[in-house]
């Protein structure tokens, strides 16, 4: 992979310091959104690491994984679904829990966004502990799907998020 492609990638990744909390450094991807060289360029790559995979749709996680996965979705021709906090579908659900540093999240997806045996990409502009990543995966496995991988933008990779997924195939585009 060309470092080029990669690092003008980089360059409109913004660093928001102490957002949403004192401590954390936010990724803010709404640069590279607003730089269609650069937001194209996540697609083709994205594209190019899973066009000789099969697969039939593409999960993506609420919401920043809305843009990146419906996009990649509609440019592969597969399907798109959301998978969301909970409370927000409005057919019927499950849902996996999964902890955070104080806590619990969630996920749901619909009972019916799965069919038994259909093969699934989870995308998100982000990886940090995994976490997420991982209830969205539980979801699918338990509605009969198989999980063929994860792909995000950014990897926060200090955190271990790759290790918490493992031996879900994870796939990143610029880390941390
Ligand atoms: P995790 O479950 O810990 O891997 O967190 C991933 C989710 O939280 C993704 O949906 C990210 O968009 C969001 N997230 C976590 N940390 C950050 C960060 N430092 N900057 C931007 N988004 C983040």
């Amino acid at each position: 992979m060309s470092d080029d492609r990669l690092d003008a990638i980089r360059d409109v990744i913004r660093d928001v310091p102490d957002f949403p909390k004192p401590g954390i450094m936010f990724k803010d991807i709404t640069p590279l959104l607003a730089d269609p060289r650069a937001f194209n360029l996540c697609l083709d790559l994205m594209a190019e690491r899973y066009d000789a995979v099969p697969f039939d749709a593409i999960v993506g996680i609420e919401s920043r994984g809305f843009i990146f996965g419906a996009a990649l979705a509609s440019r592969m021709r597969k399907a798109f679904v959301p998978a969301r906090k909970p409370g927000k579908l409005p057919a019927q659900t499950y849902q996996v829990e999964y902890e955070l540093e104080y806590g619990t999240d969630a996920v749901e997806m619909h009972k019916d966004a799965i069919t038994q045996g259909e093969r699934a990409l989870i995308v998100d502009d982000l990886i940090a502990t995994g976490g997420t990543a991982w209830a969205t995966g539980e979801l699918i496995r338990r509605l009969g799907g198989e999980v063929i991988g994860a792909a995000f933008v950014v990897e926060l990779s200090f955190l271990k998020g790759r290790e918490r997924l493992a031996p879900m195939d994870t796939f990143s585009l610029v880390d941390y």
